[in-house]
């Protein structure tokens, strides 16, 4: 019965962890344990789809900056102001590890799968790459774009661009080394261009 919507375009406006520092999502309740009632996702998206087309066709916002919090039990709509903060670990003026680690992992719905971008995107040479993994893991689909294996208790689906989708893996950590690791396998396209 409630949702929040703001446009966060740093560093003109706060970021999500100005507002909201270091909350561990593991220790909110998610949509697979508490459910989400349809009609507030589809308001708030609607909403947010509104701000996001503002934002790319340069038309002010007036949610930058401020929070709109929805109240859809009383309909009342409140907004806020939201403050930047100088020592926010994603947008202040020391940006810590923190953020690359954001940027490179996504649970998914559910907390089943977590996405792994590579730190730069790869042009992975899927022939050779597959003849790598093959001497080590247990291959289970291989196709133009995904290769799909075991690796333990997880299963792992590689993407020629390097990113991988890592299914029943527990932690965060546990997903960086199972990318490490399978990074040593990757053959790259060799390149003719200078970089
Ligand atoms: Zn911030």
């Amino acid at each position: 019965m409630e949702g929040n919507v703001s446009v966060f375009h740093p560093p003109e406006t706060p970021c999500l962890e100005c507002v909201l520092p270091a909350i561990d999502d593991r220790n909110l309740a998610g949509c697979d344990t508490r459910g989400v009632l349809g009609a507030t996702a589809g308001i708030v998206g609607s909403i947010q789809a509104m701000e996001t087309v503002k934002l790319l066709a340069g038309i002010e916002s007036i949610l930058k900056g401020k929070l709109l919090v929805c109240d859809f039990r009383r309909m009342e709509f409140d907004k806020v102001e939201i403050f930047r903060r100088k020592d926010c670990n994603t947008c202040g003026d020391k940006i810590g590890p923190m953020v690359e680690r954001a940027q490179r992992l996504t649970w998914l719905c559910g907390r089943e799968t977590i996405n792994v971008n590579p730190i730069k995107p790869a042009n992975l040479d899927f022939e050779r790459t597959l003849k790598n993994l093959r001497r080590r893991f247990d291959v289970l689909v291989r196709s133009p774009v995904v290769i799909v294996l075991r690796h333990g208790g997880s299963e792992v689906s590689l993407f020629r661009n390097g990113r991988m989708l890592i299914r029943g893996v527990g932690t965060e950590d546990k997903a960086l080394r199972i990318y490490r690791e399978l990074s040593t396998f990757f053959a790259y396209v060799r390149s003719l261009s200078k970089d």
